[in-house]
């Protein structure tokens, strides 16, 4: 958990990585973010490099920790991380002397619990991936040495080194709760193997990003149902179905035989756009390639009826104003349920995601709508 109490001294502003192409909307987020917040800064977003660097220019001290622009808070980062020091002109053959120089110039009271090294996901960066893996170890050595390690079982901040070339590392360190969980932010998920396609990743991601552990075992029980639009082959469907949620699929492509062998998915072919359910359903699921406007229409009248109480879908986003396009899908949502109690959404670029982003919206009135 994020302490309430926590403030960003001395920190000089925030790294965030980010899907190579997408770092002008990830620096848009940034410089809206700093716009709300009052706190005035210069990005630095080069096209295709996977980060995006904001510098402060005024001192962070009295930023608060639920008002930092966290990886969870921008769509588009998959890491954000504040950033302390930034150590250039690394020596390819001592690349630690520096880094400790670096460390050393910390106040004597900074004692992190452990190290994580990252990378951008970018084309001059995934090399570096085997050198962080293998520098963690001899970094983690000289920092204990130098008493900057915590004793085991001591949670606290953590050190972050982020790598966007082999000369350059921004040292960066973050309280509990505000980092992602995997330092470059791309999440360990394993392919099941019985999975019928790899959007099955896609949707265990948005899962487990969107929805909190209490959200996953409230919202997706045994005995519920759901609708998937757009369908085919099953990846979403199948998924569902491991939580033992009945599923009506459709689409006027085939779903893969394994997907109906499991019982609890039910083919239809039909058009997801007229389409609708004889009752109420859980959640509604949606996959289609379409406009983002169209699809937020789709999704505002499914949750205005009270047709699913939950929705997952994705906007495939169009290549430039890709911001402009989520908050004109999200309006369209908040006007068309502002009358009905309203809508939460939570929006989010995940590492499985290319030219689209995943939402999760829950209309926020209790009542269901029966049997018509
Ligand atoms: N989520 C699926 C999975 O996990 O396997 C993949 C879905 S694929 C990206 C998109 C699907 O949407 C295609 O199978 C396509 O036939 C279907 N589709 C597109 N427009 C549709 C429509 N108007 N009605 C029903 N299905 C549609």
């Amino acid at each position: 958990m994020l302490s309430k109490e926590h403030k960003f001294k001395d920190s000089n502003g925030f790294i965030a990585l980010c899907r190579p192409g997408f770092e002008k909307a990830l620096a848009q987020e940034f410089y809206r973010w700093s716009g709300q917040k009052g706190m005035a800064g210069v990005c630095r977003a080069d096209d295709r490099n996977g980060f995006v660097v904001f510098s402060a220019s005024m001192p962070m001290d009295d930023l608060a920790a639920e008002a930092a622009p966290s990886w969870q808070r921008l769509i588009f980062a998959r890491q954000v991380l504040p950033w302390f020091v930034q150590v250039t002109d690394l020596p390819a053959g001592d690349r630690l002397t520096p880094i400790l120089a670096a460390v050393e110039q910390f106040p004597p009271e900074a004692v992190f619990e452990g190290i994580e090294l990252a990378f951008p996901d970018s084309e001059a960066g995934r090399p570096l991936s085997r050198f962080c893996r293998r520098f963690e170890k001899p970094l983690t050595c000289a920092l204990q040495e130098r008493e900057r390690l915590a004793p085991k079982g001591n949670p606290g901040e953590m050190l972050y080194g982020v790598f966007t070339d082999w000369s350059t590392v921004w040292l960066c360190h973050a309280p509990p709760g505000l980092a992602a969980p995997s330092a470059s932010g791309i999440p360990r998920l394993r392919m099941p193997r019985e999975a019928p396609s790899r959007s099955v990743l896609k949707l265990a991601e948005a899962l487990l990003v969107l929805l909190t552990d209490k959200e996953r075992q409230r919202f997706l029980k045994p005995g519920m149902k759901a609708v998937d639009l757009g369908a085919a082959p099953g990846g979403w469907s199948w998924q569902f179905a491991q939580y033992g949620i009945e599923v009506t699929a459709i689409d006027n492509g085939r779903i893969a035989p394994r997907v109906t062998a499991t019982g609890m998915v039910h083919p239809i072919a039909a058009d997801g756009f007229k389409w609708r359910p004889r009752r109420s359903v859980d959640w509604l699921l949606c996959d289609m390639v379409e406009q983002p406007s169209r699809i937020a229409e789709l999704m505002a009248a499914w949750l205005a009826r009270g047709d699913c109480r939950h929705a997952l879908f994705n906007l495939k986003l169009p290549m430039k104003k890709r911001l402009a396009a989520i908050d004109d899908a999200l309006a369209r949502l908040r006007r068309r349920m502002g009358s009905q109690g309203g809508v939460e959404l939570r929006v989010k670029h995940l590492y499985h995601d290319r030219e689209e982003v995943t939402v999760y919206a829950r209309a926020l009135r209790g009542a269901r709508r029966g049997r018509r």
